[in-house]
């Protein structure tokens, strides 16, 4: 599955690694996490994502 970068602070997230402070289980896809996810570091929403 693909990686997207936060364009704000850098952050990259990993589906194989989720977001688990975020609820955001491994395996999770970016497409599939929801429309509210924020990024952990800087608070900014998943338009602010690029794949990477
Ligand atoms: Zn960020």
């Amino acid at each position: 599955m693909e990686k997207y970068v936060c364009d704000a602070c850098g952050y990259v997230y990993d589906p194989a690694l989720g977001d688990e402070a975020a609820g955001i289980k491994p395996g999770t896809a970016f497409k599939d996490l929801p429309d509210d996810w924020i990024c952990p570091l800087c608070g900014m929403g998943k338009d602010h994502f690029e794949q990477v």
